[in-house]
């Protein structure tokens, strides 16, 4: 599943492909229509050398659709360089430029999806003041005419008044919906050793369970449990017990996320790695390293061993209660057999 935020970017992109290939295709439609007469001369109107923007930009976001900001920071830039060749033209002429009107609404328009509200509002601004510096420098305009420049910059500003706002309405709701994500990550970890909680542990449990039956996959838990914990906190005090467990935790998690496990505490110092289609066998050496791991060096400074119960999935049959308490039997023998055992 992608994220809100890929997806985003696939709007952007798709945004700022579609708006290019539009202009592309005007550009080619009225060219048809309307021949622009031979070349070289009548393609030096800035009509028709704009295609090269256009182009560039679906060719850039195509072969770089991570740098989307730069290019279409190259094509504003473009853009408005046109518009603003455009005007003089189009006042010398005396015509309305409806083209050039819809060509910068747009503009503005995909500038907002990709730069934000606050770029966008920049480059809104920038679009409506050149214009109307235009205008007045290379008037004066007939008071027809003048109507329909006005029409054009205040279409320009209302559509990017309605694009800020929907941007902006955007960007808020993906900064909550961020902190939402956090503060959801932040209560499914225990606090202590930033491994899984309790409850989200047994609910990553129970979904391994459930997968392992719709899929007739293999999965192999691990219980283990610090010996003679009590003997840290009473020999070296809370702090170090603390120290130990999150040191614990991280040693776990490290070892066996590679391999797609998945760590959770369990309560106290008894923590469970779930392993999604790992056989029981594998399972077993699996927790052998982690006991000669734990063993061989010491965790948080103090020299700590840890006892472990293996057991794996067998069936249906076997709900997420019956395989748990074969591994907390399997982790009750390593203890009698005199601890820092796999069983
Ligand atoms: P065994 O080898 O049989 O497992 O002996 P043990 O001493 O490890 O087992 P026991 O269950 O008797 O003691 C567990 C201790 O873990 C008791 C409790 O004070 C301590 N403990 C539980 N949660 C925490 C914690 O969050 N921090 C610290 N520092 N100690 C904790
Ligand atoms: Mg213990
Ligand atoms: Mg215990």
């Amino acid at each position: 599943m992608t994220s809100l935020p890929q997806r985003l970017q696939r709007s952007r992109l798709s945004a700022v492909c579609i708006a290019s290939s539009a202009y592309l295709l005007y550009a080619l439609l009225t060219a048809l229509i309307d021949p622009p007469g031979p070349f070289p001369g009548a393609y030096q109107t800035p009509k028709y050398w704009a295609t090269l923007v256009p182009l560039v930009t679906v060719i850039g976001t195509l072969i770089w659709p991570h740098r989307l900001r730069e290019i279409y920071t190259f094509s504003t830039v473009g853009y408005l360089l046109v518009a603003l060749l455009e005007i003089p033209r189009a006042i010398a002429w005396g015509a309305m430029p409806m083209h050039l009107t819809l060509w910068l609404m747009l503009n503005v328009l995909v500038s907002y999806l990709v730069f934000g509200a606050r770029i966008g509002t920049t480059v809104n601004i920038v679009s409506v003041v050149g214009m109307i510096v235009s205008v007045v420098a290379n008037g004066p305009v007939d008071p027809p005419n003048l109507v329909d420049w006005i029409t054009a910059s205040l279409a320009i500003g209302t559509t990017g008044l309605l694009a800020y706002l929907l941007t902006a309405f955007i960007e808020q709701n993906l900064d909550e919906h961020h902190e939402d994500t956090r503060r959801l990550r932040a209560a499914r970890l225990d606090a202590l050793t930033e491994v899984y909680g309790r409850g989200a542990a047994e609910e990553e449990f129970e979904r391994a369970r459930d997968a392992a039956q719709r899929m007739g996959t293999a999965l192999s838990i691990i219980l283990t449990d610090i010996d003679h914990f009590k003997r840290v906190n009473d020999g070296h005090g809370h702090a170090a017990g603390d120290d130990v467990l999150r040191a614990f935790g991280k040693r776990l998690r490290r070892s066996v996320s590679g391999g797609g496990g998945v760590v959770g505490r369990w309560g106290g110092e008894e923590f469970i790695v779930l392993l999604p289609g790992v056989s029981g066998t594998d399972a077993y050496a699996v927790a052998e390293r982690l006991r000669q791991e734990v063993a061989g060096e010491p965790v948080a400074g103090l020299p700590v061993t840890a006892s472990f119960g293996v057991a794996s999935y067998r069936g249906a049959q076997d709900d997420a209660m019956t395989l748990f308490s074969r591994a907390d039997s399997a982790l009750y023998e390593a203890k009698r057999a005199g601890r820092n055992a796999v069983r």
